[in-house]
């Protein structure tokens, strides 16, 4: 619901002075008790205040944070997408950890000859390689990648809430952010990154909004 301006006054009125009465509310405003009380029955209606007999009114913080709740959950990936760091699928994985620290990233998209989504590269996948002591000049990504079609992704026009519940039921702590392409059997080309970053950020904005 949007709300004029003086709604927007009552609700700021109601949060420094709650509970406050009616009355109380006009003469702040200069305003008869009379004026007010089509804006407070739309305000009280609407969930932002909540009456009490003999009280007054007080500020509904549910209301204000469930709004919060529905902004956040209908924000689409396509506004919140990072830039992708992708490795060629048969890079070494010594090459791969110097580009991980160089983006400063925590995951890694290997591709293909066609620039294809082929793997997923985390932390561990490389700190992994690297404990048997292999020459990591030699292995390349493809060995210890998640390859598809394990792969966890998420389209643009998909919600921040299902990006958040994908990394969440897969335990992983990114998506990668596809576009399909027109071959058959199907193939994606990655165009971003949704990170547990990206979701904690936009919940920030959103609040502070
Ligand atoms: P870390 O390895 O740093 O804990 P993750 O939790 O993201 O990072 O990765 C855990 C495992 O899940 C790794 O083996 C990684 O290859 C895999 N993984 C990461 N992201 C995805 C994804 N989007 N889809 C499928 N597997 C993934």
């Amino acid at each position: 619901m949007k709300l004029t301006k003086r709604q927007e006054e009552i609700i700021e009125i109601v949060k420094k002075s709650g509970p406050i009465t009616g009355k109380q509310i006009a003469d702040k405003l200069s305003l008869t008790r009379a004026a007010l009380r089509p804006d407070l029955a739309i305000l009280t209606m609407a969930g932002n205040l909540e009456a009490r007999p003999r009280v007054g009114y007080y500020f509904n913080e549910n209301y204000e944070m469930k709004l919060q709740a529905k902004k956040f959950t209908n924000q689409k990936v396509v506004d919140y997408k990072a830039h992708p760091i992708v490795i060629q699928k048969s890079s070494s994985v010594y090459d791969a950890i110097v580009q991980l620290f160089l983006e400063d990233v925590g995951t890694l998209y290997a591709v293909d000859e066609k620039g294809h989504l082929a793997g997923v590269i985390s932390r561990k996948d490389l700190l992994r390689s690297a404990l048997g002591n292999r020459n990591l000049d030699d292995l390349p990504v493809s060995v210890i990648m998640t390859r598809m079609p394990n792969i966890v992704m998420i389209k643009p026009e998909e919600t921040l809430l299902e990006a958040a519940k994908k990394m969440i039921e897969n335990h992983i702590d990114s998506l990668p952010v596809v576009k399909e392409t027109d071959e058959y059997p199907h193939t994606y080309m990655v165009i971003g990154r949704i990170t547990k970053t990206t979701i904690t950020r936009a919940y920030l904005e959103i609040t502070e909004q």
